[in-house]
């Protein structure tokens, strides 16, 4: 079993409302050999919803560096909570891979989610890395 950013699956559940859809992912999903997740509604966030900025300079889940929207809110407990949420899932079905939407706050090579799975010892590469070995 494999698990994807949901988004990559056609879910609109980007900040915008939309979706960043990868017709591989889709692929796998529709053969039932992928879990479409998005970490960021799993960690209580609406959509569409604010973009966000990390704060550069520290490391999320230590709980030193804020996940801040532009007007200040911090989100940052959503951030953590999305990336568990989605740890559990992992340990639930101890998937051969974890892609992940580049580029994102959660699901990005920086992002908390992204950074807690490789952290966790799961396999973890962007949608680009995975399209790149197809
Ligand atoms: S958190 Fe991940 S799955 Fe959710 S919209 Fe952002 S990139 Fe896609």
């Amino acid at each position: 079993m494999i698990i994807v950013s949901a988004c990559l699956a056609g879910i609109n559940c980007r900040y915008d409302g939309k979706s960043k859809i990868s017709p591989r992912v889709i692929e796998l999903v529709a053969k039932g050999e992928a879990i479409p997740l998005c970490p960021e509604q799993l960690g209580g966030l609406s959509t569409p919803r604010e973009p966000v900025n990390i704060q550069s300079g520290t490391y999320v889940l230590a709980g030193t560096e804020k996940v801040l929207t532009p007007k200040g809110e911090d989100v940052t407990i959503n951030f953590i909570q999305g990336a568990n949420e989605v740890l559990k899932i992992a340990e639930l079905v101890n998937p051969s891979l974890i892609i992940l939407k580049s580029k994102s706050p959660s699901c990005g090579k920086t992002g908390v989610a992204f950074k807690l799975l490789c952290e966790k010892g799961f396999e973890v590469l962007s949608e680009l890395e995975w399209e790149e070995k197809q």
